[in-house]
């Protein structure tokens, strides 16, 4: 039985981030998306803020420590939990500045999953000295033209070398790509091979050969970056290839993609769930303030089931996120789960996006500077698009749940 009630610590940082959340960044949000980037100044105050509990939301921030610290198979883990509580409320005051995080990001769950330990010590010491020196991100680069959903159809290619690899091929849509000082690269052998060829790499910022392509322009999360990255003949050294050449003697090394989903798409649906909750209470408080006095009651009466409605189809998402994360920190398989929370908390989020827009009238469709309404409606759209889209969840549910049918 899954227990959610929270931890003294996982208190302690949901009411730390949201009295954050609500006094210092929601306040920014606006002019962050209008200037396309959110201060370095607050990313440096809040890194130190966060090293306190850095441990438990260590998906988002440098988790150097963590990485090397022995495993207490007594101590049951709450790091998926307790970072999906952070993200949250996170993605509540502004999604796009929770993506800004320094730190390895998205490229640390296939570092954690699949590098040895020479490997994590080496790419998550890097983010040891932040509070020193300048700000540093990581990125998953998986997606390429041609190669989103189908993740077997990747064509960058890979050929070893001697004691290098040699890397070629476009990857597209990297969130932090421009900037993270390492990104991890899925390529392929042979094309033919489907997964099984797959190899991932962490290759680093200023390797000949791998450069930055276009940084996109974007309908929503606008603060945060997301770049074209480009590797001709691009040499990586033996010694980043993920797990060294034995991790793909079998199925796990090349699975790496797919073990990295599990542990991202709950928290992907944290923050839906984030931004959905802020766009519902946003619509509960104008209600209370503009509706109740002088309206008819049949009208209101529906505005009040559609608020409902929006409210239980979050806290729905929410069981389910917690329920994908506290499995993923139990250690038990949790593909089907994962795909669950992130396909329900994308479509809960976006419904109470549009529920809180026609529910404000006008009102809601205003692009001034105190609407955000405008904002997170265009924010939550790629919610059910990257970590794989709401149809990949499906697949992925539908697979598991009917495993003896072919065909999907
Ligand atoms: C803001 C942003 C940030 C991103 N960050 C990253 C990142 O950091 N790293 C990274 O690697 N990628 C990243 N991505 C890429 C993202 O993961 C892909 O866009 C996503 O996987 C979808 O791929 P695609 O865009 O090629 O769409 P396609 O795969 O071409 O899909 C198009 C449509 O077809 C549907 N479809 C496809 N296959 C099936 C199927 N089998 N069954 C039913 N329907 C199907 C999809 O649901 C979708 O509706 C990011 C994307 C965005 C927008």
């Amino acid at each position: 039985m899954i227990d959610f009630t929270l931890s003294k610590k996982q208190q302690e940082l949901k009411e730390g981030i949201s009295g954050l959340a609500k006094y210092v960044i929601r306040p920014m949000s606006l002019e962050m998306d209008r200037k396309h980037e959110v201060p370095e100044t607050f990313l440096r105050n809040f890194m130190q803020m966060a090293s306190g509990f850095r441990g438990s939301a260590g998906h988002f921030g440098s988790d150097a420590s963590e990485e090397e610290r022995p495993r207490d198979p007594t101590r049951v883990s709450e790091t998926n939990r307790t970072a999906a509580i952070g993200a949250e409320e996170l993605a509540w005051a502004d999604a796009a500045l929770l993506l800004c995080l320094p730190g390895p990001g998205l490229g640390a769950p296939p570092v954690r999953a699949t590098g040895t330990t020479e490997q994590k010590k080496r790419f998550f010491g890097m983010f040891a000295d932040m509070d020193k020196g300048p700000l540093k991100w990581g990125a998953y680069g998986l997606t390429e033209p041609g190669a989103g959903s189908d993740v077997a159809g990747i064509r960058t290619s890979c050929r070893k070398e001697g004691d290098h690899w040699v890397l070629n091929g476009r990857k597209c849509y990297i969130t932090n790509g421009g900037r993270a000082i390492w990104t991890v690269i899925f390529a392929t052998v042979d094309p033919a091979q489907g997964r099984a060829g797959h190899r991932a790499f962490v290759v680093e910022k200023g390797t000949p050969g791998f450069e930055v392509g276009k940084i996109e322009e974007k309908m929503g999360l606008r603060a945060n970056e997301t770049a074209e990255l480009v590797l001709e003949d691009c040499k990586v050294p033996a010694e980043n290839l993920l797990g060294g050449e034995e991790a793909y003697q079998t199925k796990e090394g090349f699975m790496t993609a797919m073990k990295t989903f599990d542990n991202t798409r709950p928290l992907v649906g944290a923050m839906a769930v984030g931004i959905g909750r802020a766009a519902y209470e946003y619509a509960r408080d104008f209600v209370k303030a503009n509706y109740l006095i002088g309206r008819p009651i049949p009208r209101y009466a529906a505005i009040a089931e559609r608020l409902a409605r929006a409210g239980r189809r979050l806290e729905a998402a929410r069981m389910l996120v917690w329920r994908a994360t506290t499995m993923a920190d139990l250690g038990q398989p949790n593909a089907k789960e994962a795909s669950m929370a992130k396909a329900a908390a994308g479509q809960a989020a976006i419904a109470a996006c549009i529920d809180a827009i026609e529910i404000c009238g006008a009102h809601g469709s205003l692009a001034t500077e105190h609407a955000l309404l405008e904002k997170w409606f265009r924010d939550i759209k790629v919610y059910d698009i990257f970590e794989g889209t709401g149809n990949i969840q499906r697949v992925v549910i539908s697979k598991r749940l009917m495993p003896s049918l072919k065909g999907f």
